[in-house]
């Protein structure tokens, strides 16, 4: 049977953790996380994503609630559509509500031309629209075994999950394995591009603080879940690889 290029999968990450990977190279992750006899999910992804996602939902029990990493248009994208109550961190409040794209982004500084031109057209058909939130989360409160952190930078309501037992961190765009710039997977961690950053100085704190967790897998909002045995150190490295002007001089 003709199966086309992005077919979304639905991969098993660690125990009681599954990642939908959809849309664009299979590049939007949204996970699932075992909450009771149902899941929650973690980030929500693009609107093209509603389908297998319930799907995937169904499979291990049916969707309880979302939990936003952040607002962004490709992490909201499926929040509006699933029926259940949306949660975020409250300074993603206003944004996950809002018709609007961040006023902050500036996509005069991606450097490649075409991805430049083609960012406003994705951003458009990526988005799920403005989303009712029903229920706030903050750093220290505890999701489906995870304790939830701040990495506020990329976004001003940033958070991630963290789990000491298994040292597995899930942390949206707080760390890229992505060049948002020519739509690539890279073998190493780098601070999100500061065309889409709130702050890019604070994101790179964040991954600093990211780092100090001493995670042993780190499952980012794009591309697959990365671990290394210099795990902690590539954080780091991408984290100084930001300059004093804010901008990432990682390559
Ligand atoms: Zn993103």
């Amino acid at each position: 049977m003709f199966k086309p290029p992005w077919s979304p999968v639905l991969e098993q990450v660690a125990d009681d953790v599954w990642v939908v990977r959809g849309d664009v190279k299979n590049g939007m992750n949204v996970y699932l996380l075992r909450d009771g006899s149902g899941v929650t999910a973690f980030d929500a992804g693009t609107k093209a994503m509603v389908k297998p996602v319930r799907k995937a939902a169904e499979q291990l029990g049916g969707l309880r609630r979302v939990v936003l990493g952040h607002a962004d248009a490709d992490h909201r994208g499926i929040a509006p559509y699933m029926g259940v109550p949306v949660i975020c961190h409250p300074d993603e409040v206003t944004a996950a509500e809002s018709e609007e794209f961040r006023n902050y982004w500036d996509l005069s500084k991606i450097e490649v031309g075409y991805a430049r031109r083609v960012y406003p057209f994705l951003l458009s058909r990526w988005d799920g629209g403005p989303v009712q939130i029903s229920e706030t989360i903050t750093e220290g409160d505890e999701l489906c075994g995870f304790r939830v952190y701040a990495f506020p930078g990329h976004a001003p309501g940033q958070i991630g999950l963290f789990r000491e037992s298994d040292g597995l961190a899930i942390v949206s765009d707080t760390v890229y394995f992505v060049d948002s710039s020519r739509f690539k997977p890279i073998d190493h961690p780098s601070v999100p591009h500061e065309c889409f950053n709130w702050d890019t100085q604070k994101a790179a704190e964040s991954v600093r603080k990211l780092a100090a967790l001493n995670p042993k897998k780190v499952a980012a909002g794009h591309a697959e879940p990365f671990e290394a045995p210099d795990l902690v150190q590539q954080l780091l490295k991408a984290a100084d690889a930001v300059d004093g002007k804010g901008i990432s001089t990682a390559t």
